[in-house]
């Protein structure tokens, strides 16, 4: 009880902590309302968990500067990205091109001519230079842009399939990464989910014998995060499709990371291409447009003029719209293809095209310039974001060694510097992969790792 009351007693009043120094720094811009609405709820917060028996924070100062450094926006967003996998949802997925990012930059601070057409002066569609893009590159008729392919398929379902059946195989009723479970998606769509098959084979047959007069569609769901090895079978999308055509239903294709180039050309696994599910003839595909595509966050969905058609004058199509940065970001994006130049403009491409000669070369460089504790090793990176589960690629990183502090804890001092690097521990040694640091990011690596050393107190010279 005593306790609790010098503890209360010990808080310090709102002008003391704002006669911090520290406090003062990391305020430095902010309305002086801004400044004691988060300094009287620090000291509320602290008063309650007091009062709850709690003992007081005893670096409220830097709880207090730390929350005032994130209003003002004083660390850098960016982030390198060390870890050897190339489409890290923890870190943002894909970033995007400089064309794309500036593309986006630009249409943000201006009016710009969304839904009209410039020439009549009449109201004109929204998205019109993804559409002739991706007709261009997939061959499909129509194409809507929303927010992510999880309220892409969301949507596509609630359009076409409320209220009806739904076929999926046993073995595609699965759980997608965070909080994306096929059998929940549906039900929240409204549609009635029909499983069919077992979890490692179905057949046509299988689809055929399910199909009622109370079934709306086919969906199809690539395993983008795991793989089923062994016995196993699944039909060819074209019989799926020729099924759903021949039975006057919908063949619906989620096929996750909407890839346009081929994987083999990078020694990875076959992943499936959004022209092949287009010549498939699947009438609707899903797909996200910061995955493989590399592009800005988004959900694409593609297919004939028809059927997307009909999802697009669907009222749930207002709320998921993309906006008009995304927009221009996934037709800069698609641009890139278009030219023939994703391997040397679209990062997830540039990171996924390397080389391990020049992997290795690179790391050398980085190993050359940083001096003593640092070692050239071989590694092996992953795409990652829900793509080619299981398959890697052969790299190359540089292992950092402390005379005086541990791995986690040397990754933990990388993670948290001015220029935030965040790097895989490999057999307990902290490993930067060459695949993943961008292009321009050489230079602030470098600084980072030579801080970071130099915070444990081993020097790492030139
Ligand atoms: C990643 C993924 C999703 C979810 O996409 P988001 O863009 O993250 O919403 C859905 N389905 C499949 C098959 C995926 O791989």
């Amino acid at each position: 009880m005593s306790d609790r009351q010098s503890w209360l007693r010990g808080l310090p009043p709102v002008h003391a902590l704002l006669a911090d120094e520290r406090v003062r720094d990391s305020a430095i811009g902010l309305t002086d309302g801004v400044i004691t609405s988060v300094l009287r709820r620090h000291l509320a917060t602290e008063r309650a968990a007091i009062l709850g028996g709690s003992p007081p924070n005893e670096d409220l100062v830097g709880a207090v500067a730390a929350e005032l450094d994130l209003i003002n926006g004083k660390r850098t967003a960016r982030v390198i990205n060390g870890s050897g996998v190339v489409i890290q949802t923890n870190l943002g997925r894909a970033p995007v091109s400089a064309a794309t990012a500036s593309a986006m930059a630009s249409v943000a601070a201006s009016y710009i001519a969304l839904e009209t057409d410039l020439a009549s002066g009449k109201r004109g569609g929204r998205g019109r230079e993804v559409e002739v893009l991706m007709r261009a590159l997939t061959g499909a008729e129509r194409t809507l842009v929303v927010n992510n392919n999880a309220a892409a398929v969301m949507l596509v379902l609630a359009a076409l399939a409320i209220d009806r059946q739904v076929v999926v195989s046993r073995g595609e009723a699965v759980e997608i990464g965070g909080g994306f479970r096929i059998p929940d998606v549906l039900r929240q769509s409204g549609a009635h989910l029909v499983e069919v098959g077992t979890t490692n084979r179905t057949y046509v047959r299988d689809y055929e014998a399910a199909i009622t007069d109370e079934t709306a569609a086919i969906l199809r769901v690539h395993a983008s995060n795991f793989a089923v090895l062994g016995f196993t079978a699944r039909p060819e999308l074209s019989d799926l499709a020729e099924l759903s055509h021949r039975r006057g239903i919908a063949c619906i294709e989620d096929v996750g990371s909407g890839c346009l180039l081929e994987t083999e050309t990078f020694g990875l696994d076959h992943e499936p291409t959004l022209a092949e599910s287009i010549a498939a003839g699947v009438d609707v595909v899903c797909a996200s447009g910061d995955k493989l595509l590399g592009g800005p966050q988004a959900g694409l969905i593609i297919g004939s003029a028809e059927v997307v058609g009909r999802v697009a004058r669907h009222p749930l199509a207002r709320a998921l719209r993309a906006d008009k940065t995304c927009l221009a970001g996934i037709a800069e994006t698609l641009r890139h293809y278009a030219r023939g130049e994703a391997e040397s403009e679209i990062p997830v491409w540039w990171s996924m095209s390397r080389t391990p000669k020049w992997l290795e070369q690179r790391a050398r460089g980085w190993a050359s310039k940083l001096g003593r504790g640092v070692e050239v090793v071989a590694t092996e990176s992953v795409v990652g974001g829900g793509s080619l589960p299981g398959k890697t690629q052969p790299s190359f990183g540089i292992a950092l060694h402390s005379a005086s502090c541990g791995a986690a804890q040397l990754a933990a001092i990388l993670r948290t510097g001015s220029q935030p690097v965040v790097p895989r521990i490999i057999n307990d040694s902290v490993v930067i992969d060459a695949r993943t640091v961008l292009a321009e990011q050489d230079a602030q690596l470098l600084e980072a790792v030579r801080s970071a050393l130099a915070g444990v107190g081993d020097s790492a010279s030139a």
